[in-house]
């Protein structure tokens, strides 16, 4: 099963991929405004070269212009690199030149009114003294009497008047220096990071970066807080329960066990259909035992880097082992554990297999693993490595089958909890309707029905809701658009009851629940049987049943002379079962008792049959055989009873949907139902 970030019991993993979207997106954004800010600083120190300061930059002319008129408070040469000119408070008021400087701030900023960069500290400071001699000179100049005359004192005064004063002043450059040199190599850094994270989230996993991509990327659910499954809500399953309550005790009680000499399992396998609750069971464990759960699927393992498989299966137990006892799960395991290849044809999975050795090594390998326990589930026992399987590693294999009558009523119950049910609800009546569902189909009924009652506006959910549910899960969505011709429908009502007409009258055909001529899905009819819940069957079920899956066919020959591509679906069940018949029950005289079923799925990448060409051609006729004498059989019965068919096609043609009752009014009661139900009470 698909593992959400969020399971549908409300457990909340921890670790990273726990985060709610909303707030990760949010924290993401802010992530990357302050990279961004980060980023423009550093860029900024470093193209700046370290250079501050607010204020004008002027020419020489300015400056030169400024000095003439004496308008300068002070120069002061910073870091022999440039010079900030203070411009005196009274000069700044009256001269209207100044006036961007008064505009804005009117205080002195720290680093003078006005910047000038020199080239040259000594040619600058030359041509400071140049300006303040020409300027004394023209003081003096000034000054002189009809004679030429300047006293001693006017010439003090003057030269004291044009004085330039430079000061000299070294600013603290340590951190700038520093970003300025390792700016680049900071940025660098900076790059692979944002990279990595980035190549990290496409690979699915949290953060952490590339370098982390051995890490295991299981959930962990913490046995204390976030795992509020039990045995309660894994309804059913009554010795699949047994088996694994064992576990619990093993995880809660180790040292009964130990005592006497026993070990504790290492692994649990969970085999069985989808959606049977393999997954449910696993939680229920860690949340009976109350120990930390790391969940992950086969798939998770496996990733486009060579060796990361089985890094990430040395992480997980790495992990597993600190937080001991505690359980790992393993969904999917069919991912990992496939049968390794014997041949050395290709080199395509050796990263899957690497992965798998790793595993068995974690499993049974030198290292011990007290007190973690792995259960894994899989649909395909049948194609996992045999040393997988092998005592000493899943010790235990738990068959989790679809679930019988009962079973599926205390699913039900299970999953009505928490629904607002009407008073027509009847679970026996449900769970008689819903054969070969799986618990994850009743969750989706239940859900469904409630959907269904919702979008109706009603305030329960009511019998028909769960019926519409259970229609829409078998046979999709009804297609009321779909543009069907009058003759079309006409074949189509044929077709139908040429099923539901044999079907009613063959020994073991299945009873019919419903017919509908709606289109549903891709199909343009459909038809609702009751199967009987059996273990095994006779070589007479599996021959009335081909029988009833040729008659839509047969019932278009009879009645319209013609036949359509209608039974494509029919043709290709009833040719797969009757194969199945001849080639792995041995269920032919011809070819007698022999199977050539192959169990490990090894025979699926084989080229050649396991039979000779003779056993080939007989395995053809005799499926061929036996369809066409199922079809002629069918062919026989329509025609013993055509004017019921017609009676049934005519009201399936009108009403579009016709229930048992209906058939049972036109054909009778089927007498070995009763039949049956007296043998039950027999065997009782
Ligand atoms: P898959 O093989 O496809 O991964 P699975 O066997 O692991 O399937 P789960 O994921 O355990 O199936 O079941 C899916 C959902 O079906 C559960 O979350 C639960 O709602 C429902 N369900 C299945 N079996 C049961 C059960 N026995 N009792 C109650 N609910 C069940």
């Amino acid at each position: 099963m698909a593992q959400d970030n969020q399971d549908n019991k409300g457990n909340k993993p921890q670790g990273n991929n726990n985060k709610n979207n909303g707030k990760k997106k949010g924290s993401d954004w802010m992530m990357y405004i302050l990279y961004a800010i980060i980023i423009i600083s550093l860029g900024g120190v470093w193209l700046g070269g370290g250079n501050s300061g607010s204020n004008k930059e002027i020419n020489w002319t300015r400056l030169d212009e400024i000095l003439r008129r004496g308008d300068q408070e002070k120069i002061v040469v910073v870091d022999r690199d440039h010079a900030e000119i203070y411009i005196k408070q009274e000069a700044l008021k009256s001269d209207t030149s100044y006036k961007d400087l008064t505009k804005g701030t009117k205080k002195i900023t720290e680093s003078g009114h006005y910047t000038y960069k020199f080239v040259d500290v000594e040619s600058f400071k030359k041509d400071i003294d140049m300006v303040a001699q020409q300027n004394f000179e023209r003081d003096t100049a000034s000054l002189s009497d009809s004679n030429g005359y300047v006293s001693t004192e006017a010439i003090n005064k003057a030269r004291r008047d044009n004085h330039i004063e430079l000061t000299a002043k070294e600013n603290d450059h340590t951190w700038e220096k520093v970003l300025y040199w390792f700016g680049p190599i900071l940025m660098l850094v900076f790059f692979f990071f944002i990279m990595s994270r980035i190549a990290n989230r496409q690979m699915g996993g949290g953060g952490g970066g590339i370098f982390n991509v051995g890490k295991s990327k299981a959930k962990m659910y913490d046995g204390k807080t976030s795992i509020n499954v039990s045995f309660k809500d894994v309804a059913g399953l009554a010795g699949a329960k047994e088996e694994v309550m064992e576990v619990v005790d093993f995880l809660k009680n180790p040292k009964k066990y130990t005592a006497l000499g026993g070990k504790i399992p290492k692994g649990v396998l969970l085999v069985g259909p989808p959606g049977t609750g393999k997954t449910l069971l696993a939680k229920a464990v860690a949340g009976e035992a109350s120990v930390p759960f790391f969940s992950m699927s086969g798939s998770d393992f496996v990733e486009m880097f060579v060796g990361v498989g089985a890094s990430r299966v040395r992480d997980l137990f790495e992990e597993a082992k600190k937080k001991a006892p505690c359980i790992i799960f393993i969904d999917e395991i069919d991912a990992v554990g496939r049968a390794r290849s014997r041949g050395g044809m290709s080199n395509a999975n050796d990263e899957r297999e690497n992965t798998l050795n790793q595993l068995l090594t974690e499993m049974d390998g030198f290292g011990t693993n007290n007190g973690v326990i792995v259960m894994a589930a899989t649909n395909r026992a049948d194609i996992l490595d045999k040393a997988l399987l092998r005592a000493g590693r899943f010790d235990r294999q738990i068959y989790v089958e679809l679930p019988d009558i009962d079973e599926r009523k205390a699913i039900f119950e299970v999953h009505m909890k928490g629904l607002k049910l009407g008073n027509d609800i009847d679970i026996d009546f449900l769970s008689k309707q819903t054969p070969g569902f799986s618990g994850a189909d009743i969750a989706n009924v239940c859900n469904e029905a409630a959907l269904c009652a919702a979008r109706k506006n009603k305030s329960t959910i009511e019998k028909q809701d769960f019926l519409d549910a259970i229609d829409r899960i078998i046979g999709g969505l009804e297609k009321r658009s779909k543009v069907i011709t009058p003759e079309e429908k006409r074949t189509i009502a044929y077709h139908e009851s040429g099923h539901a007409s044999v079907s009613w009258l063959l020994r073991w055909g299945n009873p019919l629940v419903k017919v509908t001529i709606v289109p549903r899905g891709k199909a343009l009819g459909a038809a609702w049987y009751l199967p009987e819940e059996r273990q095994i069957t006779t070589f007479e079920q599996m021959f009335d049943e081909i029988t009833s899956l040729v008659a839509g066919r047969a019932a278009e020959e009879i009645v319209f002379g013609q036949i359509s591509t209608g039974a494509l679906n029919d043709l290709e069940r009833a040719t797969k079962m009757a194969f199945s018949l001849v080639a792995y029950y041995g269920m032919s005289p011809k070819i007698g008792n022999i199977s050539y079923y192959d169990s490990t799925g090894q025979s699926d990448w084989n080229f050649t049959k396991p039979f000779s060409e003779q056993t080939n051609e007989d395995i053809d006729k005799e499926v061929k055989r036996m369809i066409e004498e199922a079809y002629n059989r069918a062919k026989e019965i329509i025609t013993g009873s055509r004017e019921k068919l017609d009676q049934l096609a005519q009201v399936l043609f009108d009403r579009e949907v016709i229930f048992r009752d209906d058939v049972e009014n036109i054909y009778g009661p089927r007498p070995w139902d009763e039949k049956t139900e007296q043998e039950k009470s027999d065997i009782q």
